[in-house]
């Protein structure tokens, strides 16, 4: 028996997803991949400067598993930017990342994201639909310019 995924909760999904040296053509290129979870982690660690332990908190996950996140994902980012390399974000395992989001009337709450093709959850409280700010862009009304099936296409 597999222990169950922990829902990992991801407040901010960015709305750049791919990064790359300057000058450097595409097909040259290595790329390195940073989930949403060590997204999240850099975000909560080094931009919010929260604790350790407030970031777990904050991504429902126990520290020592906070800690393995952001060491692999400071790792990304620093073979990223030392040898030159891409920098793709994207979804990674869906099912272990709980969005929250926030309708126009200012409910929040979390939902599981399974997966973009899911149509978009309402307000649990208003049912109203939540404000595109706080979906990811493959949820948005612009839902063309999705993140994870247009990145592969992309060109410099
Ligand atoms: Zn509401």
């Amino acid at each position: 028996m597999s222990r169950p995924v922990k829902c990992r909760r991801v407040c901010f999904l960015p709305g750049v997803t791919y990064f790359k040296p300057a000058g450097i053509p595409m097909r040259f290129l290595s790329e390195v991949c940073l989930s949403l979870e060590e997204a999240e982690s850099i975000r909560l660690k080094e931009l919010e400067n929260l604790e350790q332990k407030q970031c777990a908190e904050h991504m429902n996950i126990s520290r020592p598993t906070f800690q393995r996140i952001l060491a692999s994902a400071r790792k990304k980012v620093a073979d990223a930017l030392l040898n030159g390399k891409a920098i793709r974000i994207a979804g990674g395992n869906y099912g272990d990342v709980a969005l929250h989001l926030i309708c126009p009337n200012g409910h929040e709450w979390d939902v599981h994201w399974t997966s973009p093709a899911d149509p978009v959850p309402l307000c649990p409280i208003c049912k109203m639909p939540p404000i595109d700010s706080s979906l990811p862009r493959c949820w948005r009304s612009d839902r063309q310019t999705c993140c994870h099936d247009k990145i592969d296409n992309r060109k410099t």
